[in-house]
């Protein structure tokens, strides 16, 4: 069984349909990359994927346990609190961070374990110390986000994320944000967690990383997926608009 699984998802803005019928699947432990220009969906699948979004139609499982089914072409979801435990089935890391500023690195990493988790407060200290080890930042625990370089922050985010034990983790983008010189630390990172045998999919335009990482990728644009393979199938394509794309960006 699949760890997550989406089936033919729909979803519309303003009568403007942005997502037309994705599906795909992430096995345990498997990286899949998701890339394509801007404007073709990517973050309003991984906002599907995580609940941030509704879909107006398809089915959205995370192993086994469904999400919503698809009833009369419409998507039916689960009770608040069956997609409450559901939920700690994934996290996401955003393009900006979104670290809480008036709370510290350590604050940051712990407050959802002790508060929403209610997990131990010093087994949930011990383990943030392990991750900040684990990110290169463990001289940073008690420093304020304001105090924080662009990668560092970006670190602490994927810290704070690792922290409530997801089985998968989402990257909406998570160096597009950063100068240059701070890409590669951030990716060095990413790569590092693959040892954690945590499942990932991560959108990105960093063409050499997804090529070199993943498992699987998937090309989308204009809300369908174009290529749906492993790195040497699409980045081999010989779809025009694949091509395009990635010799644009490689
Ligand atoms: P990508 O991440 O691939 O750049 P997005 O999923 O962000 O693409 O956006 C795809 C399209 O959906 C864009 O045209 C965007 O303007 C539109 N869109 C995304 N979110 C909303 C929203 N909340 N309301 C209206 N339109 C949206
Ligand atoms: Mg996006």
């Amino acid at each position: 069984m699949s760890l997550l699984s989406m089936k033919s998802v729909k979803k519309s803005f303003d009568g403007v349909e942005i997502l037309k019928g994705i599906s795909l699947e992430v096995n345990e432990g498997e990286i899949l990359s998701i890339i394509g220009p801007s404007g073709s969906g990517k973050s309003t699948l991984l906002r599907c994927a995580t609940l941030l979004e509704d879909m107006d139609d398809g089915e959205l499982d995370y192993g086994g346990n469904a999400v919503c089914k698809s009833v009369d072409g419409k998507s039916v979801y689960e009770s608040q609190t069956k997609l409450r435990k559901i939920s700690e089935y994934f996290g996401l890391v955003f393009q900006n961070f979104n670290l809480f500023p008036h709370m510290n690195v350590l604050q940051n990493i712990c407050d959802a374990p002790i508060r929403v988790q209610k997990r131990d407060k010093e087994s949930v200290k011990e383990e943030a110390f392990a991750l900040l080890k684990k990110m290169g930042l463990e001289d940073r625990a008690g420093a304020y986000p304001y105090q924080l370089s662009g990668g560092q922050s970006q670190r602490v985010a994927i810290a704070r994320a690792l922290a409530l034990n997801p089985k998968i983790l989402f990257f909406d983008e998570p160096t597009s944000a950063l100068d240059p010189e701070l890409t590669g630390e951030v990716l060095r990172v990413i790569k590092s967690l693959s040892d954690l045998k945590i499942a990932m999919v991560i959108v990105t335009h960093e063409m050499a990383f997804a090529r070199e990482i993943s498992d699987k990728v998937i090309f989308m644009s204009d809300g369908i997926i174009v290529e749906y393979g492993t790195p040497e199938e699409v980045f081999a394509s010989n779809n025009e608009r694949t091509k395009n794309f990635i010799g644009a960006l490689s």
